[in-house]
This record gives C-alpha cells, sequence and structure tokens, in this order.
C-alpha cells in the first residue's frame, strides 16, 4: 500500500500537563476544571512556527479540552490543520470497559463536529492503547464514523504496543468496513524496533539519530509519523510527583524540544494525517 512519499505526518495530541497516563498522582477528571491549563500557551508556540514554515497538522483534540477552547479548536481548522479525536476523557481501552469506550468516542466526535462545523474522521486511543486483546475496538472506531486511526505502537509502549505488527500505514477490515491505521513510526534494525519520532523518544534522543531514523524511513518507504504534547515544550508547566524514572520520561528535556521541533519543520514537509489518507 505504502508509496515512496516525500510527505510526513505532523501530530499533536491535544492536552494538559495533568493528562500524564499511568501514575496514581495524576488528578482525576473531577479535579482537572481547577488546575491551571497551559494548553492556550503552548499550542499556540506551535500554531506560530506552522505558519512561519508552513506545516500543516493534525490535531487529535482530547473532547475534554476541546470544550474548553473552543476558539483554539476553531483557530487549527482555520489555519488549514486537521482536527481529530483523542477521545473525552482520556480513558485507555480496557477489556473491561467498552461501552463506557463506545461512549466516550461518540461523545468526543459530536463534540468536535458541534464545534468545528466538519466531519471528524481521525481518531487516537490515549496511550496507544490498541494492544492484541482489545483489537474488538476498531469495530467500534468505524462503527462511530472514523475513516482512520493512529492508535497502535507496533513495538512495546509501556503497558501497551503489538509487537510484531504492520510498519507502514494499513487497512483493516472491520465489522463496519474498512480502517485505515497509522501505526506510530519506528525504525526496525536486525529485526529490533526502535522508537524515536514521539513524546519521551523525541525529547530525548539526539538529534541526529533522529535525522538517520528519518532517513530510514524514507529509504523504506514509510512516512514519518511524528506525534507530540503541548506540555512537551513547555518547561515552566507544574510539576506533578512522579518517583524519579517518570519524572525523567515526563520531563527531560523539556527546555530543548521546541529547537528539535523546529529544526524538523523547516527541513521536512509535513501534511495532515487526513491529506495523508487520500493517497492511499
Ligand atoms: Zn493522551
Amino acid at each position: 500500500m505504502s508509496q515512496l512519499k516525500n510527505e510526513n505526518i505532523f501530530t499533536i495530541d491535544v492536552e494538559d500537563w495533568f493528562h500524564i497516563l499511568g501514575h496514581p498522582a495524576v488528578p482525576t477528571i473531577d479535579r482537572w476544571d481547577v488546575l491551571e491549563s497551559r494548553i492556550e500557551r503552548n499550542l499556540n508556540i506551535f500554531l506560530e512556527l506552522f505558519r512561519e514554515t508552513d506545516v500543516k497538522a493534525t490535531f487529535f483534540w482530547l473532547g475534554w479540552a476541546a470544550e474548553r477552547n473552543k476558539k483554539l479548536v476553531k483557530l487549527c481548522i482555520q489555519e488549514g490543520h486537521e482536527v481529530a479525536s483523542h477521545g473525552y476523557a482520556h480513558l485507555m481501552i480496557r477489556e473491561s470497559e467498552k461501552e463506557g469506550f463506545r461512549q466516550d468516542i461518540v461523545h468526543s466526535k459530536h463534540l468536535l463536529e458541534d464545534i468545528t462545523g466538519l466531519p471528524v474522521h481521525g481518531f487516537r486511543a490515549p496511550g496507544f492503547s490498541i494492544t492484541e486483546r482489545t483489537q474488538w475496538a476498531w469495530d467500534m472506531i468505524k462503527e462511530a464514523g472514523f475513516k482512520y486511526d493512529s492508535s497502535i505502537s507496533p513495538k512495546k509502549h509501556g503497558h501497551c504496543g503489538v509487537p510484531g505488527s504492520a510498519l507502514a500505514p494499513y487497512k483493516i477490515q472491520t465489522q463496519h468496513g474498512s480502517l485505515i491505521e497509522f501505526p506510530m513510526s519506528v525504525v526496525e534494525i536486525l529485526g529490533k524496533r526502535f522508537s524515536l519520532f514521539g513524546g519521551q523518544d523525541l525529547r530525548l534522543i539526539p538529534q541526529w539519530l533522529i535525522k538517520l531514523g528519518i532517513w530510514h524511513l524514507h529509504a523504506h518507504n514509510r512516512p514519518l509519523i511524528l506525534y507530540i504534547h503541548p506540555r512537551e515544550i513547555d518547561p515552566n508547566q507544574p510539576r506533578l510527583p512522579l518517583g524519579f524514572m517518570r519524572r525523567l520520561t515526563c520531563y527531560g528535556n523539556l527546555l530543548g524540544t521546541f529547537k528539535k521541533i523546529d529544526w524538523l519543520c523547516r527541513h521536512f514537509k509535513f501534511i495532515t494525517m487526513g491529506e495523508y489518507v487520500l493517497t492511499i
């Protein structure tokens, strides 16, 4: 399915500093409203860079955050970007919570469509949490009306990941028709898979290695799919009381990450995931 393409895909999971996953110190949804929001400040920095470098990106908005930042959601559309869904309440997909997942994604989709006045085609699960055991989620995602999904890590990723799954974008047959899956970009060398292009990896891995990784992806006819959160360029965000390792992975190199993003935007062509779907 994949052809040689110069286009890469820039994605942002739009959520706040208190939406880190999988730690008991992370506040529950009933406390989110009283916390300082850093989304507007951080997202405006990305939007300014994208204007300057003519990058078009896909913004996977968390529904809860979109509801509180409607002008900013609309601004993304006005500037030629794509608005997609990151669910409403930042729920990881779990075997035991199928109905809750269905309600969450349908609610988030309708909410974003009401704000933008446009259909929302893309979905990304929090924590790349479609695993071998939760692939029923694809049926629900398609049934909800999404055209593509980007919720798979083709290597182990925290408690998630589907090691051994396809590396390039591919079609999935669901009970409700076909869905395009965009797996997280990884580099495969001698059978080992490495992620370099999103979140903590993008922040902590040196730029020269990321550059080599992009060369590797392109040499294998795969697009670079970049993902980042607004908080990852924000050295002044409040800190959650995490343990040493989580502090490193969540807060490491916040100061230097924007420089890398700036470099990427000036050296590579990025389009939205929705635009890329049209080329498949
Ligand atoms: Zn998230």
